[in-house]
Formats: structure tokens, sequence, C-alpha cells
């Protein structure tokens, strides 16, 4: 499994539509300081279900929508696709490929696609759940977590092995259990 290719639409700085396509292998993005290097992290954290507006150099959600410059108007909408291959079937859906949307409007609102149908985000962090990917991965390694990695708490560093291990699903299914 690998990510073939991020579209970004109206997401921070990228208020036209982007297409990032990615090969296997490592990839570099470079460019002058504010040009979007990390805009474009933001907008794969932001897909995989990021809910916090300051993970994501931001104060409210909203901060994710182009806000504007002085010859363009704001836009009302963000977009943002990951398109994975699943070829080896690594993800839990029936398809070579998968892509996962979410767009967010000015109320605030979230929509969460797989394959272009509706969805939760639950339904999105259910399929990454134990690959790797996802926000509480080990695929997109922030500032700060590698502090959770190095950390005296053991705690803090079972979570990464027991994502490795494969057995957060089942871990998750026996709380939602418990709390019903
Ligand atoms: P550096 O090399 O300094 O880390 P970078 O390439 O990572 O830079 P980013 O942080 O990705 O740059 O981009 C910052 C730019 O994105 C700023 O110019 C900021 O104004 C712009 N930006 C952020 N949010 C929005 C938004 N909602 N609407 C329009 N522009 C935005
Ligand atoms: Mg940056």
């Amino acid at each position: 499994m690998y990510l073939k290719k991020v579209e970004i639409n109206g997401f921070k700085s990228f208020a036209d539509k982007i297409e990032i396509e990615f090969e296997k292998g490592v990839t570099g993005i470079v460019g002058p300081n504010g040009s979007g290097k990390s805009n474009i992290s933001d907008a794969i954290r932001w897909v995989l279900g990021e809910q916090s507006a300051k993970t994501l150099r931001g104060s409210k959600m909203e901060d994710v929508i182009f806000a504007g410059t002085t010859n363009r108007k704001p836009l009302g909408m963000a977009e943002v696709s990951l398109t994975l291959d699943n070829s080896e079937k690594k993800l839990p859906i029936d398809y070579t490929e998968v892509t996962i949307t979410r767009r967010v409007y000015r109320s605030g609102e979230s929509e969460y696609y797989i394959n272009k149908s509706l969805c939760r985000l639950k339904d999105i962090k259910e399929i990454f759940m134990d690959t790797g990917v996802g926000i509480d991965g080990y695929s997109i390694i922030g500032q700060g977590r590698i502090d959770d990695i190095l950390s005296n708490k053991s705690e803090d560093r079972r979570l990464l092995f027991e994502e490795a291990a494969g057995i957060v699903k089942y871990k998750t299914r026996k709380e939602e259990a418990e709390k019903k």
C-alpha cells in the first residue's frame, strides 16, 4: 500500500485544484518559505480525520478553507482526496485503489467519502486501523511525535507497538462493546 495521489481544492493556500502524484519510494517536497509545503502535510492529516485546528496550525476548523488574498475572494469550501494503492488488499476494501475524501463548508460541517460514497469519520478511522496510516498511526511523524516514540512512559510507546502489531482494532471493539 502506498500513497498514489493527493488532490487539494480550496484547502489553505491552494485556491485552485492541484493534483500531486507520488511514485513508490521517497518523495521530497521543496519550495521557498511560505509556499505551502506544510499545507500539503496538513491536508493529508486533515483527510485522515484530524479534528484539532491547532494541530493544523489554525485556531478554528474554518481556517483550513482558502481565506482569500488582496485580489482573490475567499472560498466557501475545502476538499482534499487521498488515493492509495490497495493492490495487496492491506485495506479491508475490495478495490485495488481506495480514495478517501473530506469536505468542509464554512458552516463547519465535514463530509467524508470512501470511493465517492458518503461515509462516517468512524469508517475512515476503521479502515486505517492497524495499518500504520491514520492520524494515530506512524506514517505521519510530526514534530512532537518523536517525543512519544522516545518517551519514558511505557504507555506512550506501547500505543505504537500495538498499531504495528495490528491489535488496535480488537482493543477498540472491546472498548466499544464495554461501553454498551
Ligand atoms: P516553510 O518553509 O516556512 O515551512 P511552507 O512551505 O511549509 O513554509 P506553509 O506553512 O505550508 O509553507 O504555507 C504557509 C502559507 O499558507 C502562508 O502564506 C499562509 O498565509 C498560507 N495559508 C494558510 N492558511 C491559509 C488559508 N486558509 N487561506 C489562504 N492562505 C493560507
Ligand atoms: Mg513548513
